[in-house]
């Protein structure tokens, strides 16, 4: 089986391209290097049945060269952070609209299956948990920027679902929730990976507001594994699946557990999300996945807890050195 994955150089494609090869299969990474990184694709390089190409998703030819080669396509390339998106809103809405555009259509053509990566910001305010794929979803004003990733997901979401149901397109939306593991860089301000570099180099951990927010983590082990498993999975096509872990912890909670395991004697602090991320920036309420289609399709039980997670991502930091970025107040956002 050959494999393209776009966007094969992000945390989570590196991962995914990573699992693919210790299967046996095949891996084609097609990734512009803008967010992801070489570094996460380096180890790969050289193994048996891994190709790469420097490149955008939007040039045709390039794509076509990669599809028209694969079996099945991930499609993970898209915008990252919220800091980008209120920066750059067009970049945001163009890569993530007209990228997936461009996968499904030559999908169609080519006859090949695919898996989208959608993202939990498509739930968008509401406060309804946990949340289930068929919920309503509620987003602030497009005067905000931060609100154009969410309906930029959706949009994609749209679109695969239409592709499905009127252009024989076969395939899946993975709604992904918070996931983490070795190699998420803090660069992106990823709340896990800021917490353990802050805990490491003696504090503080800076945790914004007052922490009573809520999410839940999900391994990278556990989920590259399950979105291959979607991907195998028929009956899941043509639908929207949510994959992460649905155990909950506040951010407070996490800070703690955070300082327990990597340093009792680092100092937590409260800043404000103002200080944080700008004035009038809206932060999300809690997020908790509903796994239950999930489980059904794929009879998927993650093997990882928050306390697998936070000491992969320490003992990562470790052996790497940090992401070479200083983890500050107001660094960048998520
Ligand atoms: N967060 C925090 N301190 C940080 C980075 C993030 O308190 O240094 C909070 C952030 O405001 C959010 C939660 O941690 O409520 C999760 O943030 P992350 O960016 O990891 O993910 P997302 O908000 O997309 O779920």
């Amino acid at each position: 089986m050959i494999n393209l994955i776009t966007g094969g150089a992000g945390f989570i494609g590196g991962h995914l391209a990573d699992y693919l090869l210790g299967q046996g299969q095949e891996v084609i990474v097609l990734d512009d290097l803008s967010t992801g990184s070489f570094d996460n694709i380096a180890p790969l390089v050289g193994r048996k049945g891994f190709t790469y190409y420097v490149g955008r998703v939007e040039d045709e030819a390039l794509l076509e060269r990669a599809l028209s080669a694969c079996d099945r396509v991930y499609h993970l390339a898209a915008a990252v952070g919220v800091r980008l998106i209120i920066d750059d809103p067009v970049r945001t809405i163009e890569t993530n609209i007209n990228a997936a555009q461009a996968v499904f259509g030559q999908a169609v053509k080519f006859g090949k299956p695919v898996l989208v990566a959608s993202s939990s910001e498509v739930y968008g305010k509401s406060e309804d948990l946990p949340f289930s794929e068929t919920d309503d979803v509620v987003y602030g004003p497009t005067s905000r920027a931060r609100w154009s990733y969410a309906y930029s997901k959706a949009i994609d979401e749209f679109l695969l679902i239409s592709y499905a149901r009127t252009k024989g397109l076969q395939g899946v939306v993975a709604r992904l929730f918070n996931t983490v593991g070795p190699r998420q860089t803090a660069l992106y301000g990823m709340v896990i990976p800021r917490f353990v570099e802050q805990a490491m180099s003696g504090g503080p951990i800076t945790v914004y507001g007052s922490g009573e927010k809520e999410r839940c983590f999900a391994h990278v082990l556990d989920v590259a594994p399950a979105l291959v498993r979607l991907m195998d999975c028929r009956r899941a096509y043509g639908q929207v699946v949510n994959v992460g872990n649905d155990d909950i912890i506040s951010i407070e909670a996490l800070a703690e557990r955070v300082r327990s395991l990597v340093n009792p004697d680092a100092e937590i602090t409260h800043i404000s999300y103002e200080e944080a991320y700008g004035a009038g920036f809206e932060d999300l309420g809690s997020r908790q996945p509903d796994l239950s289609r999930l489980r059904e399709l794929i009879g998927y039980a993650p093997a990882h807890s928050l306390d697998d997670i936070i000491r992969d991502v320490e003992s990562h930091t470790r052996t790497s050195g940090t992401t070479g970025h200083t983890v500050h107040d107001g660094a960048p956002g998520n």
